[in-house]
């Protein structure tokens, strides 16, 4: 028997919950539980199923500020952040409930020119949903939204580190639904894998290793999988970007949350001599307040545990071993908590971690490119191709740019991270398999096309 035990990552000593890891008997039987209210479920009219979802996102407004609490805690995010992705679900919940009643499906020209020839988006069934502890409210619900507003059930297995908000979460939403509809299953490895192998589709968030296991065993069987996984995430400044306004932006992009955001900007590719824009860049990293996520106004908390501090300060010490940079950070805080000050790098060694992975901590490098070219040979450089960064006041230049980056966002002015609700999210190479989330898209993945033909009864 497996014990998960959730720390706040400000206080260790703080265990937020411990929970039973369940077992693949248990997620069977909790997949067979949703299969069957899931039948129920999908007959009722759209109308229906849009009402039971605006329900819950009231539920869940009425109970933000107790889920933000909970989240600064549990995953250390800051006030702000936090606050602000619970507001963001809100607003996910909302905008599924009116996806309800959006065209379901298409009609074609019969080739008889009598009959009706219609091709219609039907449910799944049961989808078992992974996600990671980043994100606690956010990915969950841009997830189990629309998977029930086309009619499907779900199987939520979140992560370790965020259990306690995830059954907070979904306390709140079982609340309006039918029985067994939405289940959560506590664990890591065990339970993940069990519910790739019983679930009719399956979507995953969380690192790229994982992503591919769960993408070639949902493949396997074979039924519906996407992925999205982790990022390496270029800034790129030209000379002519605008250095205060730009340095701000990358400043929080990198360090914001502990850079751990799936599209935080790792690496600054600056055009030219990056001499004027480094002491900018470490003047606004210098600005942002690192402390308690739970005091307002603090930007950097810590990270999520020892594992990842470590990583953090390994990334470090291989830049330093290796005759770089450490432009600012580079060690641990000197307080309770895993905490690590925000680390800026440049003269970094090709193939440095640095430079090519995802640390997933508060650290970015400074690249030098020569012109826009080699700026795009850089940022295109990696496995991942989550999201990308251009400064720049000439349009020319953003127009050309961002047509060359592999990215499956691109923000012209602003930080890679963060992308409105409604718009398609997702990457490209590595960071990404299967369909688009988030907004319109997600119909495309919760739904499976079915063509049907009907022809007059009598000639
Ligand atoms: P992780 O891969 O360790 O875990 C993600 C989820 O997978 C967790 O629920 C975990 O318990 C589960 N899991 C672990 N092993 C499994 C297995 N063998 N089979 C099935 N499930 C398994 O990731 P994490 O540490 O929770 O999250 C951080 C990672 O997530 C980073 O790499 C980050 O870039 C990525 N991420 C990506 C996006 C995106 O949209 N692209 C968003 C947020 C986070």
């Amino acid at each position: 028997m497996t014990t998960l035990v959730s720390r706040s990552p400000q206080r260790p000593d703080d265990i937020v919950v411990e929970a039973r890891e369940a077992t693949a008997q248990e997620v069977g039987s909790a997949v067979g539980g949703a299969r069957a209210a899931q039948h129920e479920w999908a007959r009722l009219p759209a109308t229906s199923r849009a009402g039971i979802l605006a329900s819950a996102a009231e539920r869940l407004a009425a109970a933000a500020g107790e889920l933000t609490e909970l989240g600064i805690r549990e995953v250390g995010k800051p006030r702000s952040e936090m606050s602000g992705e619970v507001a963001r679900g809100v607003a996910i919940l909302r905008y599924y409930a009116q996806q309800t009643l959006d065209p379901d499906g298409t009609t074609l020209p019969s080739a008889d020119g009598r009959s009706l020839l219609l091709a219609v988006r039907r449910p799944h069934g049961v989808a078992g949903i992974i996600t990671p502890w980043n994100f606690p409210v956010a990915i969950p619900l841009w997830k189990v939204a629309p998977a029930l507003a086309y009619g499907n059930a779900v199987v939520w297995k979140p992560a370790p580190q965020a259990l306690a908000t995830a059954l907070l979460l979904a306390k709140v939403l079982a609340a309006d639904l039918p029985e067994g509809l939405l289940s959560v299953v506590p664990g890591d490895a065990v339970a993940g894998g069990a519910l790739v192998d019983a679930s009719d589709a399956i979507s995953f968030t969380g690192s790229l290793d994982v992503g591919r296991a769960v993408v070639a065993a949902a493949a396997a069987r074979p039924v519906a999988v996407q992925a999205e996984m982790g990022g390496q995430n270029a800034s790129i400044v030209f000379a002519d970007a605008d250095v205060a306004r730009a340095a701000a932006a990358i400043a929080t992009a990198a360090m914001g949350y502990a850079g751990q955001k799936c599209t935080a900007t790792s690496r600054v590719v600056v055009v030219g001599n990056p001499d004027q824009f480094t002491d900018a860049l470490v003047a606004a990293v210098g600005a942002l307040a690192v402390g308690d996520p739970a005091d307002a106004g603090v930007a950097v908390g810590p990270v999520i545990d020892d594992a990842a501090r470590r990583a953090v300060l390994d990334a470090t010490d291989e830049v330093r071993d290796a005759g770089g940079r450490i432009l600012s950070g580079g060690r641990a805080a000197g307080r309770e908590g895993y905490y690590v000050l925000p680390t800026l790098v440049d003269r970094v060694a090709a193939g440095a971690r640095v430079l090519e992975e995802e640390v997933f901590g508060p650290i970015a490098a400074v690249v030098a490119a020569r012109d826009a070219d080699d700026a795009v040979r850089i940022a295109n450089g990696v496995r991942h191709g989550l999201a990308a960064a251009v400064f720049t006041s000439d349009l020319d230049t953003a127009l050309d740019v961002s047509s060359r980056l592999d990215a499956g966002l691109v923000k012209v002015n602003a930080p890679t991270s963060g992308v409105d609700f409604y718009a398609p999210f997702g990457g490209t190479k590595a960071s990404s398999y299967g369909a688009r989330e988030q907004g319109k898209a997600a119909r495309d993945f919760y739904t499976w096309s079915q063509t049907v033909t009907i022809a007059p009864s009598r000639r």
